[in-house]
């Protein structure tokens, strides 16, 4: 059943444009709004995770006219300070954003020259140029911020090579038709091997098309998706804006779809162009991701990257603040709330709030957790009660209207239906 239907048929109560918030969440999706009686506000809010793109190029070069890759468009070499950057922006905002890797000028071995569909040289493929100590001193930076960094496929060499001709791109075609499959097969793999070459696994369990050429479900003249490779190699969630992708009209949600069992999520529309250097970032997101390019975290002097990072706090720390969203901590944290978000219906009676899980329990592959959190806005000291739920409070904010609670709320599997109330 599609969302749509559900809502229709849902007890969901919405209340439009409320709160002066600005284009996010949209007024359709203001689903998780309960107001009460003057008394509180209950609120589902809506996860936010940053995912930042064309990570781990040692050059910047955007090499698109010499039939080289697109990189990530910063005029100079990256350095081991580009990772600080992320790991700084997730540890000032208690995040772990998606660093999405693009990892051919990583190879210290040379094991592209087997592939000569992942790099521009083909079989004479030869990194050593870009071989040198500020490997070592990334991978530590990546290795000592693993709680504020979150590896993710993105690429090998991020365009396909033919005949040493390049295309758009590395996964897929621009109409989304995936590539041959024993060629995605053989760029997993080296994706893989090179991670190893720097110890710097487990394989990643999120993906990120390159030029988000990508497909839902299967593609044509494909007997499988690339989803399902994917999910063989522990692979649970995709990340791609829905507008550039083929088949999306099978997206069985708003902002998500199952893809064998793969939860693959909108990203929307960034913020900057890709290859914005040291532009302040500004405007409201528009769904659940933040997506950005690794360009556009970093300054063209890299001793300076922290002034750009700040500003991207800056833009994203409101939405932590606000009710109707939050910033999520880790993606198994984000997918799991969004699926609340979309899945669980709320409703009132009275002073309780009442939650069916049914829905949320239908989502194929048994992704879901036993918790979310609400956020709950009230004038009065709030208690929450219930003798089928387990409530823990995050946090309590004060402000101009009263107090914010965050809640996270654990639930047993087997109660479909609970209650909580509020006094
Ligand atoms: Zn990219």
């Amino acid at each position: 059943m599609r969302r749509r239907d559900l809502l229709r048929n849902g007890i969901r109560i919405s209340v439009g444009m409320a709160m002066g918030i600005n284009n996010l969440p949209s007024a359709k999706s203001q689903k998780g709004i309960v107001p009460l009686s003057g008394k509180f506000n209950a609120v589902l809010p809506l996860p936010i995770q940053v995912v930042i793109d064309d990570v781990g190029w040692w050059s910047g070069k955007d090499g698109s006219r010499q039939g080289e890759p697109y990189r990530s468009g910063i005029k100079r070499n990256h350095t081991p300070e580009d990772y600080n950057a992320i790991a700084e922006l997730g540890k000032t905002l208690n995040i772990r954003p998606q660093a999405a890797m693009v990892l051919c000028e990583w190879d210290k071995n040379n094991i592209l020259r087997k592939i000569p569909t992942s790099t521009w040289m083909g079989r004479n493929w030869d990194n050593s140029r870009r071989v040198g100590p500020w490997m070592e001193q990334a991978a530590d930076i990546i290795k000592r911020n693993k709680a504020h960094i979150e590896l993710t496929i993105h690429g090998v060499g991020h365009e396909y090579w033919v005949g040493g001709k390049p295309s758009r791109a590395e996964w897929a075609e621009v109409n989304g038709r995936m590539r041959p499959r024993d060629q995605v097969e053989k760029h997993l793999d080296a994706f893989e091997e090179i991670l190893e070459q720097h110890q710097l696994g487990p394989f990643p369990a999120s993906f990120v098309p390159t030029a988000f050429n990508h497909g839902f479900g299967r593609t044509p003249g494909r007997k499988i998706s690339m989803a399902k490779i994917l999910s063989q190699r522990g692979v649970k969630y995709i990340n791609t804006p829905f507008h550039q992708m083929y088949n999306a009209e099978a997206v069985q949600y708003q902002y998500f779809g199952f893809d064998a069992d793969v939860i693959t999520i909108n990203r929307g529309k960034d913020l900057l162009e890709w290859d914005d250097t040291g532009k302040i970032p500004a405007g409201n997101l528009n769904g659940p991701t933040c997506g950005m390019h690794w360009a556009n975290l970093i300054h063209p002097d890299p001793s300076r990257n922290s002034e750009i990072v700040n500003k991207w706090v800056e833009l994203l720390k409101p939405y932590d603040r606000r009710e109707d969203t939050m910033l999520a901590p880790d993606s198994i944290f984000f997918q799991n709330q969004l699926m609340h978000y979309e899945c669980l219906k709320m409703s009132i009676n009275g002073d309780r709030i009442v939650f069916d899980f049914t829905e949320l329990d239908l989502l194929p592959g048994n992704k879901v957790k036993n918790f979310f959190v609400l956020k709950i806005k009230g004038k009065e000291n709030l208690k929450f009660t219930s003798d089928t739920v387990d409530v823990e409070s995050e946090r309590v904010k004060t402000s101009g209207y009263g107090q914010l609670h965050i809640l996270r709320i654990y639930r047993k599997r087997e109660i479909k239906k609970a209650t909580l109330v509020v006094s």
